[in-house]
């Protein structure tokens, strides 16, 4: 740190992201990315935008926010197109807490959200799992500041039913519920469809996972049209230009091609079923997921020597060095071959 940075950051520890292994070609089950390439028609639609990269991209994205508003079943207005959805994450954090406005967030959830508090100096609480850690809607009532919930939860997996957080969303009429649906498309209920009757609730979604595009970092916001404008006002004060010109036309090009999106999501349910299974039948408790991942633990050996076993192996997956999940390890769902490769490893391993 040199002697200029500022104190206000003294309590802030950046967001650890997996690795990216260099050189080694690692099976990499680490960061809960597709096993599949983006579509063909969205790599074209990015390709041919290359062509005009000496121009700012489109502030208002008005095609992709038309096409994101119909696929949610909402207007343009009420959507809101980020660099990733963590930057729409960061942006509930500045638009909607502060010192009277804390942030409530489960104990074992999304490690940014602890990080995007502390980077905004806002206070924040966080809500113990239950011990399966499944989230206990009752704890959430009548707070005043903002509600975070990753639905399906990360790194759990677990996912709450839309009826259960319309529960909490009703009963916080004065917080705004962020409800993060980044892996709502492998079995999840999003909450799209309660925007038109809540004024407090943002739905965050990405196209990180379920549409192969996490390099091209693209995600949104969805909510009423005044949430929406708030958020507006953070995006223009920071980066008018924040989703490039490329991703934007590789979004439109994935969103056309719909049945792609839709095969390559069943193809990572089964194969969750099959990791399930197998991991079971060695073992392992395996959490039920409604995610790209699973979440498991062996009485066999700690989390961290299996993290570091497979790792050895060739095999990457991540371990958190969190009290209540030491005994865990979060595995993505991969390909066939992928998750033959893991097995084989921990046949060898255990
Ligand atoms: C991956 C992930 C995100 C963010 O992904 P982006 O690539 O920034 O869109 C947000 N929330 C959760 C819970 C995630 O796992």
């Amino acid at each position: 740190m040199s002697r200029f940075f500022s104190h206000k950051y003294d309590l802030l520890t950046p967001y650890t992201p997996g690795e990216q292994p260099g050189q080694r070609q690692y099976v990499k089950l680490n960061t809960n990315e597709s096993p599949f390439p983006p579509s063909e028609k969205a790599r074209r639609y990015a390709a041919e935008h290359t062509r005009s990269l000496e121009l700012f991209s489109a502030p208002e994205a008005v095609d992709l926010t038309a096409a994101v508003a119909k696929l949610c079943g909402l207007s343009p207005r009420e959507v809101l197109l980020t660099n990733g959805s963590d930057e729409i994450l960061n942006f509930a954090f500045m638009a909607f807490c502060d010192g009277e406005h804390p942030a409530y967030f489960p104990d074992i959830t999304y490690g940014f959200y602890p990080v995007f508090a502390r980077l905004n100096g806002v206070p924040y609480y966080e809500i113990p799992l239950r011990e399966d850690f499944s989230l206990c809607p009752e704890d959430y009532r009548g707070l005043k500041g903002a509600i975070f919930i990753a639905n399906p939860n990360a790194p759990t997996g677990r996912a709450l039913l839309r009826d259960a957080v319309e529960g909490i969303v009703s009963a916080n009429p004065e917080s705004v519920v962020v409800v993060d649906e980044a892996y709502v498309d492998f079995g999840g209920e999003s909450c799209l469809p309660l925007i038109p009757k809540y004024h407090n609730l943002l739905v965050v979604q990405t196209f990180s996972k379920s549409r192969s595009m996490a390099g091209a970092r693209l995600g949104f916001g969805a909510g009423c049209e005044s949430l929406i404008r708030d958020l507006n006002t953070i995006k223009y004060s920071t980066n008018p230009y924040n989703v490039n010109s490329m991703t934007q036309a590789m979004g439109l090009g994935t969103l056309l091609d719909g049945e792609y999106t839709q095969k390559c999501c069943e193809a990572v349910m089964e194969n969750r079923a099959y990791l399930t299974a197998e991991l079971t039948a060695r073992g392992f408790d395996v959490i039920p997921s409604k995610a790209n991942f699973v979440f498991a633990r062996t009485d066999k050996m700690p989390g961290e020597d299996v993290y570091v076993k497979l790792k050895e192996k060739g095999v990457l997956v991540r371990h958190f060095n969190v009290d209540r999940i030491r005994d865990y390890n979060r595995i993505t769902v991969g390909s066939r071959e992928q998750i033959g490769a893991l097995l084989a490893a921990l046949d060898v391993i255990l």
